[in-house]
């Protein structure tokens, strides 16, 4: 996958338009994680070092259109100067005066922050107004949001009709990491997909089958794929209506040599809580009463030695309900094992999407995986083999 890096963007005395991914959580006005500031900083820094002008765009919340005050971007451009280490100026607006003024002001190496694109309806419906608008701001336009990059929004994909468009610092490493997990991969190649229900994640699984060498299936979804087998699940979570589904992908999988690994024991309790009672039993052997609510050892036994064989692991989705101990064990153990053989260089990591990435701190784990990407939907579509437009409006010719 060819595209465009700040590599190639003489960016000297220009202004620069960088569309971040800002929408931080807040409490009670205050940021409450820096994360995703901290994760643009490679960006600004670099282009601040080539004497351009950065011109900062984010989305936050969903005001809908509306100017909403408690999702204004404002209270962010102190903390991130903080971060930097440098003065960032804030424009009240995203186009117009306010906008233009802030811009016109500005000296080479300065950063200005403007207002919350979705106070304006046209971000959401890439209205090419509003784009234009955007676009006349700047001279270069830079995408370092991969967590925006599914959405054909005003800010992402509209502005880039306008202006040469590149792949910030953030945004590189992110797609450089999924090329190698899943574009241009070492094979043998491990899928571990868990979670709750199959019904989210069926474009994914079948994505998977046709594209991994070994697909495991676990969490609450896996209970689906034992239903469709003929196995007692209980009261468990499961769409039995989803069965056929479920065929449907076992028998894809068959068909591209695709091996699917699925619970061979599991943990049973009688009650969705912490601490509940349970006990580990045999596929046969869950009664009326009882839910799946883990991995037993003896499945972790066989992923773990799945991964032994593996080059490549992708991975999205805790193996049980990892919120309630003792029922991250599963999650927590496989877990464990695939950051041991990634410190030793046997083996590629990449994890992410929704829970994943708590389920992979809360298991310590989170530093020693190759890469885990913090994008939730965009991670999906990508992992669902979808083109984002975001990445899309990046590729050279
Ligand atoms: P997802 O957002 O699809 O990745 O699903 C994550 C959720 O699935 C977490 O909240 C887990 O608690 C839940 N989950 C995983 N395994 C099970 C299970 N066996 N029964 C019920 N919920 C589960």
């Amino acid at each position: 996958m060819a595209f465009r890096t700040l590599d190639d963007a003489d960016v000297k005395g220009q202004r620069v338009l960088v569309r971040v991914d800002f929408n931080v959580p807040m409490q009670g006005g205050r940021i409450s994680d820096d994360t995703r500031l901290r994760a643009a900083l490679p960006t600004i820094n670099d282009l601040r070092g080539r004497g351009a002008k950065v011109i900062l765009l984010s989305h936050f919340g969903r005001p809908k259109g509306e100017r909403i005050a408690n999702m204004s971007l404002a209270p962010v451009a102190p903390v991130l100067a903080d971060l930097l280490g440098a003065s960032v100026g804030f424009a009240a607006d995203c186009v117009g005066d306010a906008a233009q003024a802030a811009v016109a002001a500005m000296a080479p190496g300065d950063v200005l922050l403007l207002e919350n694109t979705r106070f304006h309806s046209g971000e959401t419906t890439n209205d090419p107004t509003l784009a234009r608008a955007m676009a006349d701001l700047g001279d270069l336009f830079v995408l370092d949001a991969f967590s925006s990059a599914h959405r054909a929004h005003a800010s992402t994909v509209g502005i880039a009709q306008y202006l040469p468009a590149f792949a910030g610092r953030a945004m590189q490493r992110e797609l450089e990491h999924l090329e190698k997990a899943l574009g241009k991969p070492q094979h043998p190649v491990l899928a571990v997909v868990g979670g709750a229900k199959v019904s989210s994640k069926i474009d994914l699984l079948q994505n998977l089958v046709a594209r991994v060498d070994i697909l495991c299936i676990g969490g609450g979804m896996a209970n689906t794929f034992l239903h469709a087998l003929g196995k007692p699940v209980g009261a468990s979570l499961c769409e039995k209506d989803l069965a056929d589904t479920a065929g449907t992908i076992m028998t894809s999988a068959v068909r591209n040599d695709c091996e699917i690994l699925l619970p061979v024991d599991v943990v049973v309790a009688q009650e969705f809580v912490a601490n509940a009672a349970h006990q580990t039993v045999g596929l046969d052997h869950v009664g009326e009463k009882d839910m799946i609510l883990d991995a037993g050892p003896a499945s972790v036994a066989a992923l773990n030695a799945a991964m032994d064989r593996a080059k490549t692991v992708i991975w999205n989705g805790p193996l049980g309900a990892f919120e309630l101990p003792p029922f991250d064990a599963a999650t927590r153990a496989a877990a464990r094992h695939c950051a041991q053989l990634t410190r030793a260089g046997k083996l590629v990591s990449v994890a992410g999407g929704g829970d994943t990435v708590s389920a992979l701190n809360q298991a310590g784990v989170s530093n020693d995986f190759t890469f885990i990407s913090t994008a939730g939907g965009a991670f999906l579509e990508w992992m669902e083999g979808k083109a984002l437009p975001g990445v899309e409006a990046l590729k050279s010719d």
